[in-house]
């Protein structure tokens, strides 16, 4: 598959973790290491830096879920602060793990398709 993709198919190739090019190859080679190419098309993965961006997202969605999971609970029934740590421990692992992988394949996928890089300055002749 040389064709470009659209943007829906990147999408789903960035959650899954595929190659941005051929949407076969892996792109990881741990749970968030990435390779150093693709193993069916030997893209060089070297242009994708996708920065601290899941993890901010990470750090967004996944506090608001926690923080007002434990609000909602406070306010209800006022439990002992063990079972807050009951709670909420496991909840923020679940919430926070799989979407750091989920959304570091998305946005290196979608780093290819839109071709974003560093900006350079260009010489005028
Ligand atoms: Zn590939």
């Amino acid at each position: 598959m040389t064709d470009t993709p659209s943007l829906p198919q990147s999408i789903v190739t960035g959650l899954s973790g595929r190659c941005p090019r051929c949407r076969e190859g892996h792109l990881f080679s741990g749970f968030l290491s990435l390779r150093k190419q693709c193993d069916k098309c030997g893209l060089d993965y070297s242009f994708a830096d996708a920065g601290d961006g899941p993890a901010i997202f990470v750090i967004l969605i996944s506090g608001f879920i926690v923080v007002g999971a434990a609000l909602i609970v406070e306010v209800m029934y006022q439990p002992p602060f063990w079972l807050h740590a009951v709670l909420w421990g496991p909840l923020i692992l679940i919430v926070t793990l799989l979407p750091l992988r989920l959304l570091k394949g998305l946005l290196i996928v979608l780093q290819y398709h839109h071709k974003a890089a560093e900006g350079r300055l260009e010489r005028r002749p």
